[in-house]
């Protein structure tokens, strides 16, 4: 991308500290730096990003103490709120003393924030800052956001976790149960969340998606907001970023990768947060098994519950397998999709994985699990259709099948063309005249005028 002289204006980004929202904020810190801009990152302690690739930023932690009592994987809303609470007062007086050393020359600073760190919108507002909010999700799932009060009032509840295939209202094509599912205590609490997400003031939105991607979506969206929008995605292909990985990347899945020919593995990853049971894990090994084909496989720390004799099992499993499987327990995730040898991602549909696949022409087996995931699996599946999605979950005969029909079969094969075509779309909007140039540029613009 052309390089575009900002004024060394301080962006403050406020990042939600899961990876999947981590990579995607010091990816918009990297490209706006590179734009001329001084970049300030304002995080928690909790998930604290490694400063070490990233000597360009500023990083600023926010003490959160009071969030060790809560689990995001017990209650995300209790925990998202917890969040919000601890990191204002600190988040409000490093503004306050960023504000006071300035020169009176200088420009404010700018916020740009995560919507789930709701709390540094009103920060801002409080202190009568410009801020913007930067959107690590699709779309699709902002949209879902005005679905659900509305579905609530119509009668339609329980919502969470539903088996239902009907439609929903006027969200077409999902059905019930591609909406988000959240551990939650109390649907009233998410319903409380939704409303402030929906309600949150700002002069811009930041997209990580395509114009080309989520089209529906974003006309409907874009009646509903008017703040303008720019969709600068897929971020991860415009520089060769720095890793953001929490955790350690294991680099010898690539020399594996490159014993392998092209196209000929299947990538296996849930992403940073999802987790399965010994039982699921042993019906995914007798469909990898029984596949027949080479994999790598990301099992990462921690991401299989009550796993008595996981390890036991894991161990017979890669003696069985021998050299066709590599097991790591993180991978440098974008690389792997790059690379020649991977013709197949078996994921669990985050949105940077669902981005990263997407942007690399692999086809996709679709296991979504939780928040946003459904919606984007569904989209993988139905919308652009370069994947096929397992319907009933773990069941080692359907394993074998998806996999045999994404690695090998006529239809597999038509999926992937579809997959390539998709890729390219996505080359030509990061390209000069593209619709993601356009829109970095527009929000180079806008940054400059707040
Ligand atoms: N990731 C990685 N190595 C792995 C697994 C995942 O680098 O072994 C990265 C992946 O490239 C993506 C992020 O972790 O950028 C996961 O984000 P996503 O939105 O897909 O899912 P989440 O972790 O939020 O559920």
């Amino acid at each position: 991308m052309e390089e575009q002289g900002g004024r060394r204006r301080r962006l403050v980004l406020v990042p939600y500290p899961l990876q999947g929202h981590i990579t995607p904020t010091l990816q918009l810190g990297t490209i706006l730096h590179s734009r001329g801009f001084s970049i300030t990152i304002a995080h928690s302690h909790f998930n604290s990003p490694d400063t070490s690739n990233h000597p360009d930023f500023v990083f600023l932690p926010l003490s959160d103490d009071s969030l060790s009592k809560y689990n995001h994987s017990d209650d995300i809303v209790a925990f998202i709120s917890n969040l919000n609470l601890s990191c204002k007062v600190p988040l409000q007086e490093l503004l306050i003393e960023m504000i006071e050393k300035q020169e009176k020359c200088e420009e404010l600073p700018c916020i740009i924030y995560d919507p789930i760190m709701y709390s540094a919108e009103a920060v801002a507002r409080h202190l009568k800052l410009p801020s913007i909010m930067l959107r690590t999700t699709s779309v699709t799932f902002a949209l879902s956001f005005y679905v659900y009060p509305k579905i609530q009032k119509e009668g339609y509840t329980p919502f969470q976790d539903s088996k239902s295939l009907e439609l929903v209202p006027e969200f077409h094509p999902f059905r019930f149960k591609d909406l988000t599912v959240f551990n939650l205590k109390s649907v009233d609490d998410f319903l409380q969340f939704v409303t402030t997400i929906t309600n949150l003031q700002t002069s811009g939105m930041i997209w990580n998606s395509i114009d080309c991607l989520e089209q529906s979506s974003l006309a409907q969206l874009r009646q509903k907001s008017q703040v303008p929008f720019f969709l600068i995605g897929p971020m991860h292909k415009l520089f060769p970023f720095p890793s953001s990985s929490l955790l350690e990347e294991d680099r010898s899945c690539i020399s594996w990768l490159d014993k392998q020919t092209e196209n000929s593995v299947l990538y296996v990853s849930f992403g940073s947060m999802a987790t399965v049971e010994e039982k699921e894990v042993a019906e995914m090994t007798w469909g990898l098994a029984n596949s027949k084909q080479p994999f790598l496989w990301v099992i990462r720390p921690g991401s299989v519950l009550v796993s008595e004799s996981v390890d036991l099992l894991l161990d017979d499993f890669k003696e069985s397998v021998g050299e066709r499987g590599c097991i790591v327990k993180w991978a440098p995730q974008k690389e792997v999709l790059a690379h020649s040898a991977v013709g197949g991602f078996w994921t669990h549909c985050g949105w940077n994985s669902t981005l990263e696949s997407v942007s690399e022409g692999v086809p996709m087996i679709c296991r979504p699990f939780s928040a946003d995931q459904k919606l984007n699996g569904r989209y993988v599946s139905h919308v652009w259709r370069v994947g096929v999605e397992l319907e009933n979950g773990f069941e080692r005969r359907e394993i074998e099948r998806a996999i045999k029909l994404l690695m090998e079969e006529k239809e597999g094969e038509e999926i992937r063309q579809r997959a390539a075509e998709l890729k390219q779309e996505l080359q030509l909007s990061i390209q000069k005249g593209g619709s993601s140039y356009n829109s970095l540029n527009e929000l180079v613009e806008l940054i400059m005028s707040v």
